[in-house]
This record gives structure tokens, C-alpha cells and sequence, in this order.
């Protein structure tokens, strides 16, 4: 329970990351397999912002989420 998990993925261009919230309440980070591991690492800390701002349960723009997270 609220575990996080990384892997990496095939992902299309201009996507760094995605994370999703499953059922377990666990945050599945998918990391683009295509960038390097200096991006990688930039990308993982960018998600495990959102997920220490809580973003996966607010209603907040995903603009100003974007920000937050950017900012840290
Ligand atoms: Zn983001």
C-alpha cells in the first residue's frame, strides 16, 4: 500500500514519465525507456513530487500541478 514502483517503458516522445494509482493504492511510475539516465532520474523525482503533493487526489488544474511539481 502507497508503494512506488518504477519501471521503465516504451513511452511516445515528449513523455517523460507517467504514474498511475492502482487499485492497491500503489503509485506505478513509468519512466520513458528512451531517455537518458540523467532524464530518467530528472523525470522520476518530477513524478515523485506529484505524488509527495498529493496531485493523484486533487482537483486542482493539472496546470498548476504542473507548476508545483516544477518548482521543488
Ligand atoms: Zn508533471
Amino acid at each position: 500500500m502507497e508503494s512506488k514502483i518504477l519501471r521503465l517503458a516504451p513511452l511516445p516522445p515528449r513523455v517523460n514519465a507517467v504514474t498511475v494509482v492502482d487499485g492497491n493504492g500503489d503509485f506505478n511510475i513509468y519512466v520513458n525507456e528512451h531517455l537518458s539516465l540523467e532524464a530518467r532520474r530528472a523525470a522520476y523525482d518530477h513524478e515523485l513530487e506529484h505524488i509527495r503533493r498529493e496531485h493523484f487526489f486533487t482537483d486542482k488544474p493539472v496546470e498548476e500541478c504542473e507548476r508545483e511539481a516544477k518548482n521543488n
